[in-house]
């Protein structure tokens, strides 16, 4: 292909998808990713991270990142199995394996790249993997990149997953099957069945990952959704990010220590990708022990999820079944829903919609995210705003 077909091919392309509504138009965060932002001029209450205890912006952790940048520079230097394990990096994968309560933990760069990396590690093409229908695109993308054989089971349906976990092992074709899922659904905040998973797991003999992104710092009282149920010696990955409730960035497996040792020596963007920072490693090092000393910043999650979901339910809104603070509002059509979040942005109020491809079609919905962080000034103001456009569109 030429430059010159590139240049069409992607302009034409663009363009499609602008006249279609379909073209992500991303917003500049002027300042901190805080409880507040500020985006062109505007101060908006923000209900679209995933900061989820506000420690992006913690004072501690500034702290201790700048120390360590004094301590030991802005960068790791090199690969991992090169020269770039430093210090601070087996001090955070201590910590992980403590807070999880496993044997041992590797740390990646992002959660992203953790799932690539962990599940492409042990898993081949003569192998299946057993995967939740709404599992997150980072997982999707780590089953596709080992060539296992993927199985799509429908949303946390038991007897669907029953049934083809036998299939795959009356088959007879595969040396290993995993099963797959997210801890918490973070469209629609629901919870995965775990005990009922790791019960067919343990029928039918599967390897079980249990990606945990969204639990980790909000469910079981903040170590997560395997420890929520006390699934710690049943889950053979436990995986999670640095990157929400910890407020840094980073991705991790937590395990025994044969799979941490496997992973370390053929987890590719563990050998072929410089670590995190010195800054991000004790950052997240002290977030996981604020997290272990003390539930004071979760309790106040669950307050503040509970208090919003109370407000928009009072008012009539469809807020979904939602185990967890993440709070949908389900409009239904999808041109509403982003009508709805442009209202609410003009309003004072940041909270995207997502529609289908994201989630099924006629569920478009905006997605809450409220935080540790947020008072109930801000929260009571969001209330009143979705109070005023939800009557102006006759949605209440
Ligand atoms: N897994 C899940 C379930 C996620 O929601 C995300 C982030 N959207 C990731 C993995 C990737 O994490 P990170 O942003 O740290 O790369």
């Amino acid at each position: 292909m030429t430059s010159r077909n590139l240049d069409q091919f992607l302009e034409s392309n663009i363009a499609n998808l602008k006249e279609n509504g379909l073209y992500n138009e991303i917003d500049t965060v002027e300042g901190a990713n805080g409880p507040e932002i500020t985006i062109k001029g505007k101060t908006l209450i923000n209900l679209s991270s995933n900061n989820y205890l506000g420690l992006a912006t913690h004072a501690e952790l500034k702290s201790v990142a700048k120390q360590a940048i004094e301590s030991h520079g802005v960068g790791a230097g090199a690969v991992r199995t090169i020269n770039g394990t430093l210090d601070l990096h087996i001090e955070l994968e201590k910590r992980i394996a403590a807070f999880k309560g496993t044997e041992a933990a590797i740390a990646y760069q992002s959660g992203f790249n953790c799932n690539m990396a962990a599940i492409s590690a042990v898993m081949d093409k003569n192998d299946a993997i057993l995967s939740d229908s709404l599992n997150h695109a980072s997982i999707i993308d780590g089953c596709r990149l080992s060539k296992a054989k993927i199985i799509r089971f429908e949303h946390s349906d038991m007897e669907d997953l029953r049934a083809k976990a036998r299939d795959a092992v009356e088959s007879g074709e595969y040396n290993k099957i995993m099963v797959i899922t997210d801890g918490v659904f973070s469209m629609d905040g629901d919870i995965a069945k775990l005990p009922e998973i790791v019960e067919i797991a343990e029928d039918f003999d599967l390897i079980t990952y249990v990606d945990d992104a969204h639990g980790s710092g909000v469910t079981g009282d903040g170590a997560g959704t395997v420890k929520h149920f006390g699934l710690q010696d049943k889950v053979d990955f436990q995986m999670g990010t640095l990157s929400k409730a910890i407020g840094v960035i980073g991705g991790y497996v937590a395990g025994k220590q044969s799979l941490i040792d496997w992973l370390k020596v053929r987890s590719r963007p563990f050998l072929f990708s410089t670590a995190v920072s010195p800054a991000d490693a004790v950052a997240s090092t002290k977030a996981i022990e604020m997290l272990m000393e003390s539930t004071e910043l979760n309790e106040k999650l669950w307050e503040n999820g509970n208090y919003l979901k109370k407000g928009l339910k009072e008012l009539g809104f469809d807020i979904g079944e939602s185990e967890t603070p993440i709070t949908p509002c389900i409009i239904g059509d999808e041109k509403q829903a982003q009508t709805f979040s442009k209202r609410l942005y003009e309003e004072g109020v940041y909270a995207k919609a997502i529609v289908f491809p994201t989630v099924p079609r006629g569920t478009g919905r905006v997605r809450n995210m409220p935080t540790a962080a947020h008072t109930k000034e801000m929260l009571d103001r969001a209330i009143r705003i979705y109070e005023k456009i939800g009557k102006e569109m006759n949605l209440i």
